[in-house]
Formats: structure tokens, C-alpha cells, sequence
């Protein structure tokens, strides 16, 4: 049976308390789509949307999480503290946090470690940049990330995976269907060469997904649904995102 589809959105640096109509709109509009929906706020409205959302159709999520369970470590969040606060998962690696945060593919193997610890399902971010890609090396660099950042305690049931192409994100570019196709049957190849269950880890495509390219998006082998960044801010957008699966 291919794995349920799951429709995750990532805030970013995004949103305040108001925010939270919109989930309460989304809640009401998706009520029926049999998909999975993911939001994850920044930290400040986690457990608030937490209590908004209840025991519905909506998820939350961290953005990332720091690998140890508590100490000194100013500004940080833990994957227990998420999951106190009201989260059941937390992307971990998004390329903004690669970037800015100079993650390495074994710190973030840490922090999906450190979410599995704490009980939450890790959403573990892979991508090539615009120049890894023109160099022909993106399935090469894909192949490393997800050697090195998936951790071996990976399970289909504790992890998805998503490919996020850099230049895709927040770009309105998009890669076409066969290179989408192509990396998701390579990450597929892999992890069921590693991982017992690797047939049924959920693949995530993100990068400028918006109502107008989902359903050709999602109608890709291998694409079990979407990591949204600025088309999950309003329900209006999102809506009709999670209706494409
Ligand atoms: P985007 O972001 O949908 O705004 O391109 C996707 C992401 O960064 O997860």
C-alpha cells in the first residue's frame, strides 16, 4: 500500500497569534480531505496552534530542534520541548537552517535523532543548490545527504523525507516533472536498499508548490505530498494544496 499522503507546511519566520485563524479556516475547509496536514509554526505560536487544533485533522510541528535534551544552550529548543509544547514533528535540515546555521549533514542526523528520542516524527530536508544541479551533481549530492543526515533509527513510521531543490525554494521556480521523478525514484532506490521499510517513508517535494502546479506535482511517482512554504501561510492558498493530494 503506497503511504498516506501528507500535506506539511512550514511558517519560517512567519505569523502571530492572528495567524491562527487561518488553521481554524483550514480545519474547516479540509475537515474532509483524507490526507494528513502538517503546519509548523515558528516556536513562539506552537502551543497555541497546539490547542487550536486539537484532536482534528491538523498536525504541528517544529522547525528544528537542538540534538540534546535540555542544558545551556541559549535559544534553543529541544525535541522534548516540542513535544510538550504540542508538536508530533519537526523539520530538521531545511536548507535555511544549512545555510544560516552552517548545519552539517551530521548535525542534523542528530537532531532527527534527538526527535525519534523525544517521540516526534523527524522531516529530514535534502536539496542541491542551482549550481550543484547545472554541474550535473545533484543526485550525487542528494545520495550524501541522505546517507549522512538520515540517522540509522530512521523507520517509515518516524521519518519523511523531503526534496527541497535550494533554488526552488521560495523562487517560483520549480524543477520539472521528470527531474522531480528522477530524484524521488533515487531517494526511493535508497532507502530501500538501507532500511527494511524503506518502501513506505514518506517523499515530500517542496519548493514554490502553490495551488496552480500541485496536482501536476503530486501526480509524480514517488511524490507522497508536499513541504508548502509561503503558499501554507493563508488557508486560502494551502486549501486547496491539501485538496490536490
Ligand atoms: P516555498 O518554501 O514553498 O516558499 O518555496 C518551501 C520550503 O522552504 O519548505
Amino acid at each position: 500500500m503506497p503511504p498516506r499522503k501528507l500535506a506539511a507546511g512550514n511558517w519560517k519566520m512567519n505569523g502571530t497569534l492572528a495567524s491562527l485563524a487561518e488553521v481554524e479556516t483550514l480545519m474547516r475547509d479540509c475537515a474532509s480531505a483524507e490526507v494528513d496536514i502538517l503546519i509548523c509554526p515558528p516556536a513562539t505560536l506552537l502551543h497555541p496552534m497546539a490547542e487550536r487544533v486539537g484532536r482534528g485533522p491538523v498536525a504541528v510541528g517544529g522547525q528544528d530542534c537542538h540534538a540534546k535534551e535540555s542544558g545551556a544552550h541559549t535559544g534553543d529548543i529541544s525535541a522534548e520541548q516540542l513535544r510538550d509544547a504540542g508538536a508530533s514533528h519537526v523539520i530538521v535540515g531545511h536548507s535555511e537552517r544549512r545555510a544560516d546555521h552552517g548545519e552539517t549533514d551530521a548535525a542534523v542526523a542528530a537532531k532527527a535523532v534527538a526527535a525519534h528520542r523525544a517521540g516526534i516524527v523527524s522531516v529530514i530536508c535534502v536539496g542541491e543548490t542551482e549550481a550543484q544541479r547545472d554541474a550535473g551533481e545533484t543526485l550525487d549530492v542528494i545520495a550524501r545527504q541522505l546517507a549522512d543526515s538520515v540517522p540509522g533509527c530512521a523507520t517509515a513510521a518516524n521519518t519523511v523525507v523531503a526534496y527541497e531543490p535550494v533554488w526552488a525554494i521560495g523562487t517560483g521556480r520549480t524543477p520539472t516533472g521528470e527531474q522531480i521523478a528522477e530524484v524521488h525514484a533515487a531517494m526511493r532506490k535508497a532507502l530501500v536498499a538501507r532500511f527494511p521499510d524503506g518502501a513506505g517513508f514518506r517523499l515530500l517535494y517542496g519548493g514554490s508548490v502553490k495551488p496552480s502546479n500541485a496536482a501536476e506535482i503530486f501526480a509524480i511517482a514517488d511524490v507522497d505530498g508536499a513541504l508548502v512554504g509561503g503558499a501554507s501561510l493563508k488557508a486560502s492558498d494551502f486549501g486547496p494544496i491539501v485538496k490536490a493530494l
